[in-house]
């Protein structure tokens, strides 16, 4: 049997890690994850009444390929109120996560010949996706000091006529980059007389921290705004990762070409989830701001306690729920029988050693690093860090 080229892709290590997490705790083993993606608060009670609500009422069949007018009126009254950006509901389409977004606006723009250019580290998904489509890719990497954002003049570098699309996501996963309003704006009058299309990807953008604001990079100007595709979901803000759905607004031509696209492939995204949707986009939201002080504390706690290693470097994300420590400086070491050598073996000793799992930075294409997400109880954390200290003292 001989599979296509295109599934010729590494799996998904975060969701590996994950799985490997939660297959020790079935066994008994009491295994502190890190290597959720997800937040750990409950989908608001009204969120999951209004999903109960459309089973009863049998909104359970198809919806239109796009998905429901009442959502997509609901997301387009969001980009213009917390974002600034007016889009008409033909130029959103609703789709099965922003996982799902990503991948069907980058269907309909790349193909082979096509190269997408990547700030580095980058979402684990991103590269993959790329690959499938054939395209290529152009890492450009950023360190800590640069505090892991690109600049125009390093796009300058990396520009040439195969550049069809640049994938920029504020707050970053896994970095906790935040662009402020000047540096995305710098790189915003850079493109706009190039010929890319930008896809932001602002999945994050509810979970900062310190003063930082989130800017929609669409916002600069309606050049940059007609070569620009804004996703988002409510995955993160909603704490509704298992009801996926995910949205992407942009330029009329590109919204349709997805939807065409999404009525071959999969389909309408579920009509439970997008009526469990319509709620959380419709009533108050302050509960938000209660689950950032949350994920602040966890975070404060985290990157001081990592910070005390002599081994570890980590810097303060601005955004989303992960820490990303250096920790190349543990390479070439062995530790309680364990040689170190890069991110997968640090990661592979922390869960087989010491019970906890996080993500090998090779994931992102940082292997000097590992992703710890603070998407859980400040209990787990507290004991998490007890253990990551007694696996670094030899
Ligand atoms: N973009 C980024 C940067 C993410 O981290 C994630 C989730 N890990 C997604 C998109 C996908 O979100 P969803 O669950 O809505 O598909």
């Amino acid at each position: 049997m001989k599979l296509a080229q295109r599934s010729n892709i590494a799996p998904s290590l975060t969701l590996a890690m994950n799985t490997r997490a939660k297959q020790m705790k079935a066994k008994g083993i009491d295994v502190i994850s890190f290597a959720a993606g997800e937040p750990d608060f409950p989908t608001p009670d009204h969120v999951k009444e209004a999903g109960k609500r459309a089973i009863d009422g049998n909104k359970t069949y198809y919806t239109p390929v796009s998905g429901i007018l009442e959502l997509k009126e609901l997301v387009s009254k969001k980009l213009k109120n917390e974002n600034g950006l007016e889009y008409t509901p033909e130029e959103i389409t609703i789709n099965s996560g922003a996982k799902h977004s990503v991948f069907n606006v980058l269907a309909v723009l790349v193909e082979s010949g096509d190269d997408v250019i990547l700030p580095s580290p980058y979402w684990v998904s991103y590269s993959e996706m790329v690959r499938i489509l054939g395209g290529g890719i152009t890492f450009i990497p950023t360190t800590e000091e640069s505090g892991f954002k690109i600049k125009p003049a390093d796009l300058k570098k990396v520009i040439n006529k195969r550049a069809k699309v640049i994938l920029l996501n504020s707050p970053n996963n896994p970095t906790g980059a935040v662009y402020s309003k000047e540096e995305l704006f710098a790189i915003a009058e850079y493109l706009e007389d190039r010929d890319i299309i930008i896809v932001a990807d602002e999945i994050y953008e509810k979970i900062l921290y310190g003063g930082n604001v989130h800017v929609s990079i669409a916002t600069y100007s309606d050049i940059i705004k007609d070569k620009t595709v804004v996703v988002n979901g409510v995955s993160k803000a909603f704490s509704m990762t298992g009801w996926r759905i995910g949205y992407a607004a942009g330029p009329l031509k590109i919204i349709e070409a997805v939807n065409k696209f999404q009525g071959h492939t999969s389909g309408n995204p579920s009509s439970i989830s997008q009526w469990a949707s319509v709620a959380a986009l419709e009533q108050d939201s302050s509960f938000i701001g209660n689950w950032v002080s949350e994920f602040k504390k966890r975070k404060d706690y985290i990157v001081r306690r990592l910070n005390g290693h002599d081994s570890i470097t980590c810097t303060d994300p601005q955004g989303a729920f992960y820490v990303f420590p250096n920790v190349s400086r543990l390479f070439g070491s062995t530790l309680h029988g364990y040689t170190i050598n890069d991110s997968v073996d640090l990661a592979n000793f922390l869960l087989e050693h010491g019970k906890i799992a996080v993500v090998p930075g090779k994931a992102f294409g940082a292997d000097n690093y590992i992703r710890i997400s603070f998407a859980t109880s400040m209990e787990n954390i507290v004991e998490g860090m007890k253990r990551l200290d007694k696996c670094l003292t030899p």
